[in-house]
């Protein structure tokens, strides 16, 4: 076995996030573009929202987007894996697309609407020794003390 036999850490949802690199420590959000109107989506799609093209390609979204709307959540889901309460933020991509995930390294009293923020990948793993997912969040843009990638 190769020296660097830990789990490399999987996509939760390859459809919409590819993982690069050897520890797959960085990654992108997956879109689909519209070649006849332009528009992009987030995720995989078979046609277009807008126009119902089906002339498709496939784009990396943008790392950065904008705070659109945010949730303080205080009752998570079931099996929830992370601290409560957390932050479940609505962000606007500049090609159109809102995604949402949860927002980390931010106190609560800083959230602002409009605020910008970055890609951040977070290792989750399922029960104590079931496979390690790599998970999408957002994180404040100006932070420079961004733990992503760490383990
Ligand atoms: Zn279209």
């Amino acid at each position: 076995m190769p020296e660097s036999s830990r789990n490399t850490p999987k996509s939760v949802d390859p459809g919409r996030l590819r993982l690069d690199g050897d520890q797959a420590s960085t990654g992108a959000l997956l879109g689909m573009r519209c070649l006849d109107c332009g528009i992009s989506v987030f995720g995989q799609a078979v046609f277009c929202q807008a126009c119902s093209s089906a002339r498709l390609e496939p784009v990396d979204l943008s790392r950065t987007g904008t705070l659109y709307s945010y949730t303080i959540v205080r009752v998570p889901p079931e099996g929830w894996p992370g601290p409560v309460p957390y932050v479940l933020g609505e962000v606007e991509l500049p090609e159109g697309p809102h995604i949402l995930a949860e927002v980390i390294d931010v106190a609560h009293d800083a959230l602002r609407i409009g605020m910008e923020v970055r890609l951040a990948l977070e290792e989750v793993q399922s029960g104590d020794s079931g496979p390690v997912f790599s998970v999408y969040k957002w994180a404040p843009a100006t932070e420079s003390t961004l733990g992503t990638g760490e383990v």
